[in-house]
């Protein structure tokens, strides 16, 4: 049953848009006058339920539920609570989600109640200033709320910061002090040409290689093999004993381990965060109650997964490599 792509890599991971939608407008991210989904166009959750299920009777060992804002969907407690029954048959190794926190304190105990272990969430600044800055809409305060009722709950938080030129990275180096004194490691991701921002990429650019060059005069940098099922490659930091991750999808290709495919709340599967081609699957799983029709469409979708992305950011390049936003797809 496993799905196996044209290059050999096994796809054993899932991650799921729920929604579109988010109540922060990171610039990066989303131009600020976005237009989003009519409601009627989106899988309802017992529709995004079956086709989760799907894909792990097909081998999909990790599950990460991402948005837009995943827990602005309404009742995605529901959705969380039916998939923990793949984790307590031993189907699912793990159920996960990212998020930006915002609604963290609200839900942190009945995620950790389902099963979920562990959570990333999205933090690119520690000042109050500069967050509601980046995020337009976001508030800090309710975010650290939430990290704290999120460790609180027991769960287990990485923090992701996108590295923005002039906009962070001098902060950085503080940020991960913060994040590994209270015992969470910290991702850095590269920003991607992904939909139309109100911004110019090229301004915010910031290739980690030159990132990890000013840490390393700081800190002692080793490279470790850990590993979480994602892109990042970690480092362990010997000056705060945390772990540092980066994610390079600008700088350095990490394809090769690709084992994800990403889908959308109105059904429609990625085989590629950077490439456009993509499969509907919500025609098949209406038009049969069995899952077989669903079942092919997946098996069809996965010999189509393209070896990898390439990713340009450049002044002369002013359109985006793909047309739609991080927020289709969740990062
Ligand atoms: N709302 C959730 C959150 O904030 O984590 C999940 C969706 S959000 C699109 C997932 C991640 O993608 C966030 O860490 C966000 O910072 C990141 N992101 C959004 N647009 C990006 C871009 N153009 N390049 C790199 N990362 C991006």
């Amino acid at each position: 049953m496993n799905m196996i792509d044209p290059f050999g890599r096994t796809i054993s991971y899932l991650r799921v848009s729920v929604t579109d939608r988010c109540d922060f407008r990171c610039t990066y991210c989303m131009a600020e006058d976005m237009a989003f989904l009519p409601k009627k166009d989106l899988l309802s959750l017992e529709e995004l339920d079956r086709l989760c299920s799907v894909f792990i009777e097909k081998g999909v060992r990790r599950l990460r539920l991402t948005g837009g804002e995943p827990l602005v969907r309404k009742n995605i407690m529901h959705l969380v609570r039916q998939l923990s029954r793949h984790l307590e048959s031993g189907a699912l190794e793990e159920l996960t989600l990212t998020t930006n926190g915002s609604q963290l304190s609200r839900f942190a105990a009945e995620l950790a109640d389902c099963g979920v272990k562990r959570i990333n969430v999205s933090l690119d600044t520690l000042d109050a200033d500069k967050f509601h800055a980046i995020t337009r809409w976001g508030h800090l305060d309710k975010v650290m709320a939430g990290i704290d009722a999120a460790q609180a709950a027991g769960l287990n938080v990485k923090l992701n910061a996108v590295a923005l030129k002039d906009f962070n990275d001098a902060e950085l180096p503080e940020m991960m002090r913060w994040a590994h004194g209270r015992g969470m490691d910290l991702t850095v991701i590269e920003t991607m040409p992904m939909g139309e921002i109100d911004a110019d990429r090229t301004d915010q650019y910031l290739p980690l290689s030159l990132l990890r060059a000013s840490l390393e005069r700081q800190f002692t940098l080793t490279d470790i093999p850990f590993k979480t099922g994602g892109p990042a490659r970690y480092v362990y930091v010997s000056e705060t004993g945390g772990k540092l991750g980066f994610i390079t999808p600008m700088t350095h290709n990490f394809c090769e381990s690709c084992n994800r495919v990403r889908l959308t709340c109105t059904g429609t599967l990625y085989m590629c965060l950077g490439q456009e081609d993509a499969a509907d699957l919500r025609a098949p799983l209406r038009a049969s109650e069995g899952n077989e029709l669903v079942a092919d469409a997946i098996d069809e979708a996965i010999g189509r997964k393209p070896k990898g992305h390439d990713f340009i950011i450049d002044r002369r390049t002013s359109r985006p490599s793909v047309s739609r936003h991080m927020s289709v797809t969740g990062g």
